[in-house]
């Protein structure tokens, strides 16, 4: 049966409409979409007060750490938050690791996320995201200064149709780190100038450079000079890439790396994790004025209250209401190749539709009352 469902506003084509009418087949696929003047006049029409947007898409996620909720204190900054991590990720069993990720799963779907670029170090979680509603692209991270094979990781994306990643540009040595660039397809996702010990460790300073001299271990990487040019001179310019967290990145950064990939890399933003591990906030507003296509994801968590997408949205400030939802939704889905289907509603698209509540529709803000609800 057909649904016809409105809302005070939707956000089409990047902008925010009144009145709109969206008329959808039982499969969620968009059949029309009006704008009545006045919408008591029309018929059968179901009324949801708020905006209504397409499915959301979360660019950045690691739903298998959904078990380490509340288990690391917030504020231990970026250093002590990577200890805890590693001194806490032994205490639980399999059984609770997977019931902790198929509620935080349950949870993204009922919240309206449509599509997830989801970070994995194993296969625990496979199958709760291949019964998922919600799509994802699992992408196995490659970690390791001490870890030169990428046989074992390429093996396991193979079984699980899954793409390869490097972790970041301050943990993997030079070969793993071109070889997965090279090698694999799709997406690939790359932690970035989280803490500003990424960039010092190029010039031999900083907290990073102490530890692994204190470990014994080198790196064979820092003849690039800079995170960003190490990227650039490392990743094909037609691969999808996600440039993820940033909160230490400089123009110079981005200028680097958007004129190496075609069409710009996406800057993916999580602003609650952030918050969270070290009180600090990615440079949105710089992103913005460099023209960068921007995407949001949840982070894990680890470093997050919950995985919300408003949440997220909202700890980025005063940024116009129509940008920042297109930045979760549409941008999102270009950054993953997936924007033929999703992320936005236009007519032939089946891209979930979600009502965001809450909303100061006279200014146009989210306030501490918006959140997010999957209607289809
Ligand atoms: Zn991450």
């Amino acid at each position: 049966m057909k649904r016809r469902i409105a809302s005070h506003y939707a956000l089409i084509n990047g902008k925010l409409e009144r009145n709109a009418v969206i008329t959808v087949e039982q499969d969620g696929t968009i059949l029309s979409i009006e704008q009545p003047e006045v919408l008591d006049s029309c018929a059968s029409v179901e009324f949801f007060p708020g905006i209504i947007t397409a499915g959301m898409i979360n660019a950045h996620c690691h739903l298998e750490l959904s078990y380490l909720a509340g288990a690391i204190a917030e504020g231990q900054g970026f250093a002590g938050f990577a200890r805890e991590i590693g001194r806490v990720r032994g205490n639980y069993s399999n059984e609770e690791r997977i019931h902790a990720a198929d509620i935080a799963d349950a949870l993204m779907w009922e919240e309206g996320v449509q599509a997830v670029a989801d970070i994995a170090n194993d296969a625990l979680v496979m199958d709760i995201k291949r019964r998922s509603k919600i799509e994802y692209i699992t992408l196995f991270e490659h970690f390791g200064l001490n870890n030169n094979s990428t046989d074992a990781i390429f093996a396991l994306a193979a079984e699980h149709s899954a793409n390869v990643t490097p972790h970041s540009t301050y943990s993997v040595q030079d070969r793993p780190f071109r070889e997965i660039c090279n090698r694999g397809e799709g997406v690939i996702s790359i932690h970035f100038l989280e803490s500003k010990a990424e960039r010092e460790l190029y010039s031999g300073g900083g907290s990073l450079a102490e530890w692994y001299a204190r470990m014994g271990w080198e790196c064979d990487f820092l003849h690039h000079g800079t995170p960003a040019k190490r990227i650039a001179e490392s990743v094909p310019s037609d691969r999808k890439t996600l440039i993820v967290h940033c909160v230490e990145c400089l123009p110079e950064d981005v200028e680097v790396i958007d004129s190496h990939i075609n069409g710009g890399a996406t800057w993916v933003v999580c602003p609650e994790s952030n918050r969270y591990i070290s009180g600090t906030t990615p440079p949105i507003k710089m992103l913005r004025d460099m023209g960068c296509r921007i995407a949001i994801g949840t982070d894990s968590r680890a470093s997050a209250r919950h995985l919300s997408m408003i949440e997220n949205l909202r700890l980025l400030g005063d940024m116009p209401l129509e940008e920042l939802l297109s930045w979760a939704t549409i941008d999102g889905a270009k950054a993953l190749g997936m924007e033929h289907k999703l992320g936005s509603i236009e007519v032939g698209k089946c891209p979930g539709l979600v009502l965001i509540e809450g909303v100061d529709l006279q200014n146009m803000r989210l306030t501490e009352e918006s959140k997010s609800r999957r209607l289809l």
